[in-house]
């Protein structure tokens, strides 16, 4: 199946894509796989008010039943997933496992958004106040504006948007320029299933094709209550302040620079799996993929031979076919990026293996890479930096206390790990003074989160938090409120104002 024949399987006319002002290529050989038609200043302002108006509706209709809207879509992704798994694969490069995983975690959300739709709960306090009551509501929070990056180019819009449906929020899904026709399929799906559900207000979901320049209107946007971006720290550094400076909400999603500590007592196994998986897959292209290692001095000879053994084993090709375990980096920038992080590392004293473009006769327009060791004698400079390729940074330690400092050194703080059966390094890890990252795994590695959990991380990384436990609230407002069942009026804090 090429990418006409999953768009005309997701129910689209592929002639649709025929014409337009951006050319979408796949990653996988460099082709033109359809053009789109991108959004004007003018037309993103239609949709805004469109959104507004469209939440002065939703955000009276009842949450349950807005979980049933929630349901629907579900139902259309799995009806759907091999379509728009392989579409994913096709425009984003990655394995086609993967592509379906993602498929997979927008209906794990759907399916956690239809529960919570009923769970939206708020607290009951005691009041301090004879004959009072005091509660917090959850209330519909308005419009929200979602910005997703390239490399999950639908799972991220599913986090936001399967929550901020079911709290009442209608959405304007921004996905990246490099990744619209999988944004144009879901956006179908959705309608798909607004029909059948039969009461979504016309707005509640909405694309946005556009560059940052055009997207820029949607941040400064005082209709749009909460901007959600996913992407690199440097777009959180001119979005966050742009939204905080008109007072709107922000979920920050940002760059990771993730680290794998191996301890003395590890199961040697275990981490090898956990390090490659995280260091090689999805081309190193995760905001949790493995970026640095910091190998306890007594197992480095044994963990570093058998690390680098298992990148030579590695396939490295079409990622639509089985075996292969790497595909093709996004683009031509990326490899620009990961070429100039080696040569800058190798300057700074890393000794490095592997590395290079490969594949280059059979996809001349396309970037595959060999994944690189770069074994360091200290956390140098590039080694603060997110290169969004697969390079893994290798460093020794002597102590746990110099691990965790190596660990926490850096300016990100999304994902971290750790390797060890001794129950008091676990625990000191994920402990207030282990791991200051928003995710601290022991025994698994960096990358593959669920959905059950709030994701997100700390410093650099942005703040925010998405998907499950209580990240919902993110999408709405609170109120608390003090009732007054009595004929007196007590004031708080046993003042007086009596005439
Ligand atoms: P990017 O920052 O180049 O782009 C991300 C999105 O932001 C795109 O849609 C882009 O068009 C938009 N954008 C960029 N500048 C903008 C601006 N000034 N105003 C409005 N929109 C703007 O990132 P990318 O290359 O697509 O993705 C890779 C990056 O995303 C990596 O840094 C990765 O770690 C990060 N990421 C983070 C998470 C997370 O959850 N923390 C998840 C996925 C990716």
């Amino acid at each position: 199946m090429n990418a006409n024949d999953c768009l005309k399987s997701l129910g689209l006319d592929a002639k649709q894509f025929e014409t337009g002002d951006l050319e979408v290529k796949s990653p996988i050989d460099g082709e033109v796989i359809g053009r789109v038609q991108q959004d004007t200043a003018e037309t993103l302002d239609k949709k805004i008010a469109k959104a507004a108006a469209a939440f002065e509706v939703w955000k009276s209709v009842p949450a349950p039943e807005r979980g049933e809207l929630v349901r629907l879509l579900g139902e259309e992704l799995r009806t759907h997933k091999a379509a728009l798994g392989r579409l994913v694969t096709l425009e984003n490069g990655k394995l086609l496992q993967e592509g379906l995983g993602e498929v997979q975690e927008m209906i794990d959300i759907c399916d956690f958004a239809v529960g919570l739709s009923r769970q939206l709960y708020g607290l009951t306090i005691q009041s301090e106040r004879a004959g009072h009551t005091m509660r917090e509501n959850w209330h519909p929070l308005g419009v929200v504006g979602v910005i997703s990056a390239f490399n999950f180019p639908v799972a991220v819009w599913a986090w936001n948007a399967a929550l901020a449906f079911v709290c009442g929020d209608p959405v304007i899904w921004k996905p990246s320029d490099k990744t619209p026709l999988t944004a144009i399929a879901t956006q179908h799906l959705f309608e798909v299933a607004a029909k059948k559900f039969g009461k979504a207000p016309d707005g509640l979901s909405q694309l946005a094709i556009c560059g940052r320049k055009i997207a820029a209107a949607m941040v400064e946007d005082k209709r749009v209550a909460l901007i959600s971006a996913t992407g690199s720290t440097a777009m959180g550094r001119i979005v966050g302040p742009t939204v905080a400076k008109r007072f709107g909400s922000t979920i920050l999603e940002l760059g990771g620079n993730n680290a794998i500590i191996v301890a003395p007592t590890a199961d040697l196994d275990l981490a090898l799996r956990g390090i490659l998986f995280g260091a090689v897959g999805t081309c190193g292209q995760r905001c949790t993929s493995t970026r640095r290692l910091v190998v306890h001095e007594d197992i480095y000879g044994t963990l570093v031979p058998d690390l680098k053994k298992a990148y030579a084993s590695i396939t490295i090709g079409n990622p639509l076919e089985d075996g292969v375990l790497v595909g093709p980096l996004i683009d031509e920038g990326a490899f620009v990026d990961m070429e100039a992080g080696l040569k800058q590392a190798a300057s700074e004293g890393g000794e490095i293996t592997g590395g290079g473009r490969v594949l280059k006769n059979e996809f001349p327009n396309a970037y595959y890479v060999n994944p690189a060791i770069v074994e360091m004698e200290k956390q140098s400079d590039i080694v603060h930096n997110e290169t969004f390729a697969p390079i893994l940074y290798i460093m020794k330690y002597k102590n746990f206390e110099d691990a965790i400092a190596i660990q926490n050194a850096v300016p990100q703080g999304l994902s971290s790990a750790i390797f060890t059966n001794d129950v008091r390094e676990a625990e000191r890890f994920t402990s207030a003074t282990g791991s200051d990252c928003g995710i601290a795994n022991v025994n698994i590695g960096t990358s593959g989160a669920e959905i059950g959990g709030a994701f997100g991380g700390e410093k650099e990384t942005g703040g925010g938090r998405e998907s499950g436990s209580d990240s919902w609230k993110a999408y709405m407002r609170r109120s608390t409120s003090t009732v007054n069942y009595t004929s007196d009026l007590p004031l708080a804090q046993g003042i007086k104002f009596e005439t």
